[in-house]
């Protein structure tokens, strides 16, 4: 993979702040009741543990992000690693994190993980680098601006939002309650409801793009396609 421009790496999660702040506070509490209750080292010995464990969860590098891959470290410190070159999708969420998919196993850059945003923000940039189809997504007819260039999954055909005659109509009470009905494209060509947009930017949907996008939502034995989160 080419460097990637502007972007710091190593990149590493930070301290668990929570717990450390609870280590600390049990681990002062043990000190105290030890020096001013005279306590001996065996009655506070739960106390001591529960600090130790603390400090233990709060310890910073539980993920970690490379120039190549992206190391993730369970509770048990076993490590899993994942190359940056097997990367097929990133989403980012509307709570601030990410979900990056390599192949088809998703990794949930929570808003909870200390450094989320930096994490998040640089795999914005690797995505915008390496998938030509970063931001694709089945776009509503309201999203779409003028002559905006849509994509067809199933044909590759290419052609701005002017030319589609056919839409599918989709209440939008079936998911949020609300009475206002989304209109979604069917392609022109083929007449398959496989139609993509960039709706990140709105830059046209390129030929490159679609037929990446087309090998990694690669279909099962039944013909269904593997959707990662965000795609509809
Ligand atoms: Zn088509």
């Amino acid at each position: 993979m080419k460097k990637l421009q502007n972007v710091d790496l190593p990149l590493s999660s930070g301290f668990q702040k929570i717990y450390l702040g609870l280590g600390l506070v049990f681990g002062v509490l043990c000190i105290y009741v030890m020096v001013f209750k005279d306590t001996s080292l065996k009655d506070v010995s739960f106390v001591i543990f529960t600090s130790l464990g603390f400090l233990f969860f709060s310890r910073p590098g539980k993920i970690k992000l490379t120039n190549t891959e992206l190391t993730l470290r369970s509770w048990t410190g076993t490590r899993t690693s994942y190359l940056l070159e097997d990367l097929t999708w990133v989403y980012p969420t509307d709570d601030g994190g990410a979900y990056v998919y390599f192949d088809d196993k998703r990794i949930d850059l929570g808003a909870d993980e200390p450094g989320h945003k930096k994490l998040r923000a640089v795999f914005e940039k690797i995505a915008r680098d390496k998938l030509p189809y970063f931001g694709y997504k089945t776009p509503d007819r309201n999203s779409l601006v003028r002559k905006q260039v849509l994509g067809c999954l199933e044909c590759h055909s290419l052609f701005p939002k002017e030319e589609i005659r056919s839409w599918t109509e989709v209440p939008k009470s079936f998911w949020q309650g609300i009475k206002t009905d989304l209109f979604y494209p069917k392609c022109l060509c083929c007449g398959e409801p496989w139609v993509f947009a960039n709706t990140l930017d709105g830059s046209p949907v390129t030929l490159e793009g679609i037929e990446k996008l087309d090998e990694i939502l690669w279909k099962d034995k039944d013909g269904d396609r593997y959707l990662p989160f965000g795609i509809i």
